[in-house]
């Protein structure tokens, strides 16, 4: 058996980096950058107004005093998408709307609900600062500043920021195929009117969804019969196509968890079986060349948890994911939870945080690892670590924050 952090250590260093491909703008969704992204021009590429309303010289508006407005005469109106070429003399103003190009000779831009309006001439009413309501050119970015590097993954709001760069051909990290094998002659699909001894499938839907929702749309799922045969036909179906093939069950040390043997017979390297975590002990990790094969253990809790913070990990790295989100934090425990030394647990529990700030942290009551209400309830796991059995009530502990 081998603890938690060596496991861990272990997939990262059998996980292989990904090929490349190019997508488009409209497809890069979901992906991760490999390439790095520098702008093409400076971002904003012109002084442009923040607000909609008049574009003016500061000097003309000093004097500003309360219940003394200035008056300016309104020379002319630029929008979003025309010209900065408007002339701006003394004592005038340009209606200009949000997004606009500042006319050269502006140095303030007034926002309309500090005007009024009437026959031609607005009346300035509010002091104003010096090159207020005016987005700057290349405030943000430089023409040619880098900003992304590889390893980034392709978020909405990076989506936009290529977009605005003009990038329209993106290099990113292929996507790994997976394969995922439930095994058990009890399961049946979830609309099957259930005979003594059956259960419904929970865990191919719970691991493909978590599979989806990293981005991982080729997934192939196979129902396993608990024999020999069908378990070693599965296995080298799945071996023949996927990158990363998740077993889920018969991993154990019953008579027929044949899962272990069968992979040794077909050739693929076992790095390790048994993690001294729970849930979660008889977790198994493989390797055939490239590719990885995990063993979870069929309690839908343990190949959760399983799943999360073992195979998680090595697909952000096998998608060539450096920016990795889910973190760990620390909170105060709201009751005091034992367990026996031994094991590291990742008890399910619920953050929050109260009104001054402080994250606080409720382990669930249903801590067994069949008891998927617990998971389904949870929004983090406790760190319960290994040797320790008792953490007290209003304690300090780590907590893995759950991004599904
Ligand atoms: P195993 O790891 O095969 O010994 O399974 C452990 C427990 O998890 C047993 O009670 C199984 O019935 C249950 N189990 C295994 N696979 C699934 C699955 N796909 N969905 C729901 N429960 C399962
Ligand atoms: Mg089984």
């Amino acid at each position: 058996m081998i603890d938690f952090e060596s496991a861990r250590v272990q997939i990262f260093y059998a996980t292989p980096m990904p090929g490349t491909k190019t997508v488009s703008l409209a497809r890069c969704e979901g992906y991760v950058l490999a390439e790095k992204i520098a702008t093409k021009e400076p971002v904003p590429s012109f002084d442009s107004s923040a607000v909609d309303g008049y574009a003016v010289r500061y000097e003309d508006i000093e004097t500003i005093g309360k219940n003394k407005p200035v008056a300016l005469n309104i020379v002319g109106e630029v929008r979003a998408g025309g010209t900065d070429d408007v002339k701006l003399g003394k004592n005038s103003a340009v209606k200009i709307f949000t997004g606009a190009p500042v006319p050269r000779q502006a140095t303030a831009v007034v926002m309309i609900e500090d005007t009024e309006e009437s026959n031609g001439v607005v009346f300035i009413k509010k002091s104003a600062k010096r090159g207020q309501h005016i987005r700057k050119k290349g405030k943000e970015f430089r023409k040619g500043q880098k900003i992304f590097s590889p390893g980034k993954y392709i978020s909405p709001p990076v989506v936009a920021m290529l977009a605005s760069s003009g990038v329209t051909k993106i290099k990113v990290y292929r996507k790994p195929r997976v394969s995922l094998l439930v095994t058990g002659d009890e399961l049946r699909p979830p609309s099957a009117t259930l005979k003594p001894g059956e259960i419904r499938d929970s865990n191919s839907f719970a691991l493909k969804a978590s599979l989806q929702s990293m981005g991982i749309d080729n997934i192939e799922v196979m129902r396993v019969k608990d024999t020999e045969a069908d378990t070693r036909r599965s296995f080298l179906k799945a071996l023949k196509t996927a990158d990363v093939v998740i077993s889920v069950g018969g991993v154990s040390v019953g008579e027929y968890d044949l899962v272990k043997e069968i992979l040794h017979k077909i050739g693929v390297r076992q790095i390790f079986w048994r993690v001294a975590i729970k849930p979660g002990k008889p977790n198994y990790f493989g390797v055939k060349g490239k590719k990885l094969i995990f063993g979870l253990p069929g309690n839908p809790v343990s190949a959760l948890v399983s799943f999360y913070v073992l195979v998680r990990p090595a697909l952000w790295k096998l998608m060539g994911r450096t920016d990795e989100s889910s973190f760990i934090v620390k909170a105060r425990l709201t009751d005091t939870i034992t367990k026996l030394p031994g094991r590291m647990e990742f008890v399910r529990g619920i953050v929050n945080r109260t009104e001054s700030g402080e994250l606080f942290v409720s382990p669930l009551k249903s801590r067994d690892s069949h008891m998927i209400g617990g998971m389904a309830a949870a929004n983090c796991l406790i760190y319960f670590p290994k040797n320790c059995s008792v953490l007290e009530s209003s304690s300090s502990v780590d907590v893995q924050v759950l991004v599904w």
